[in-house]
């Protein structure tokens, strides 16, 4: 069995080499090298087939994404980071979730669309990026019209990144940190920082600043900066970044909504929520540096 519903030299060029690059797997900066499509495993934990958590509505994104409709989220299973906090760590870390062949995953964003949603989110794609393309491909031959949202930790190659420009119409990703120290502590991936610069340059290269229309958003990029005690999320940096080398009209959501979860009490550091004063400095700084802060 395969995860593609025919042969794979059906799927068009930039499909074939993300599969490719998944045997033996570099499509994250892990470079693992493992060969999934013989169901070995790397750090995401994740073989050939995705693993895909739930499917379905969801309300609670940003309002620019969820519209009447609710965003049509897709959850995947598994991460490239290892985050101690991790907000999501059963579906993440204990990778909860059936397995999904491309025809079932373009199925489901067919039927996210017949429902109503307002866009196909899909979390955490990047270790099943493959996938994704494809599926998207599937779903735009038998109809999809949806815009496409790549809902990333941030942990993503250039490399993959080119592969998937036109199959992504909204990029979000996390930006979550800016020094390397903490990154190498709190997410097991020392060289986040700039891995993570380079990618949000490249989406941005694809996209360009997020538009909306009617309230919903059609394409471009919207960052995700969750505000971590003791600015550990290194948020100035991260602004500083947005304004002065993607474009000073950046949209940005600075979360507040940490909460110490998953390994985060063995960390001292970040065994709190962020003070009221941590995030209006980091929402206040956003706005002065002249970004599109999101409510
Ligand atoms: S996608 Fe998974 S297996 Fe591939 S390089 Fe990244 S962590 Fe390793």
């Amino acid at each position: 069995m395969t995860i593609f519903p025919a042969n794979i030299g059906s799927f068009s060029k930039p499909v074939r080499v993300l599969w490719e690059k998944m045997n033996p797997c570099t499509l994250c900066p892990r470079q693992c090298e493992v060969y999934r499509g013989r169901g070995q495993t790397g750090f995401c934990g994740i073989g050939d087939f995705p693993l895909v958590s739930s499917v379905g509505p969801h309300f609670g994104e940003e309002s620019v994404l969820v519209g009447s409709g609710g965003s049509g989220t897709i959850f995947f299973a598994g991460c490239n980071l290892g985050c101690v906090f991790c907000q999501n760590y059963d579906i993440s870390h204990k990778r909860a979730g059936r397995k999904m062949t491309v025809e079932k995953l373009a199925q489901a964003m067919l039927g996210l669309q017949d429902y109503g949603c307002s866009n196909i989110n899909c979390v955490t794609p990047t270790h099943v990026a493959v996938a994704i393309a494809a599926a998207i491909e599937l779903a735009r031959k038998e109809g999809l019209k949806l815009p496409t949202v790549y809902n990333t930790g941030g942990y993503d190659s250039v490399e993959t990144l080119r592969l998937l420009e036109g199959f992504v119409d909204i990029y979000m990703p996390d930006m979550k940190y800016s020094d390397s120290k903490v990154t190498e502590e709190l997410s097991e991936a020392p060289d986040y920082p700039q891995v993570n610069f380079a990618a949000v340059k490249e989406m941005h290269r694809q996209v360009g600043d997020l538009k909306v229309k009617n309230g919903l958003a059609t394409r471009g990029l919207l960052i995700r900066h969750l505000v971590l005690p003791e600015n550990l999320a290194g948020s100035f940096d991260v602004i500083d970044f947005l304004a002065e080398q993607i474009s000073p009209r950046t949209t940005i959501n600075v979360m507040n909504q940490y909460r110490p979860c998953y390994k985060a009490s063995s960390h001292p550091n970040i065994n709190r929520r962020p003070t009221y004063e941590e995030i209006e400095s980091a929402c206040q700084y956003a706005i002065e540096k002249g970004l599109n802060v999101l409510d």
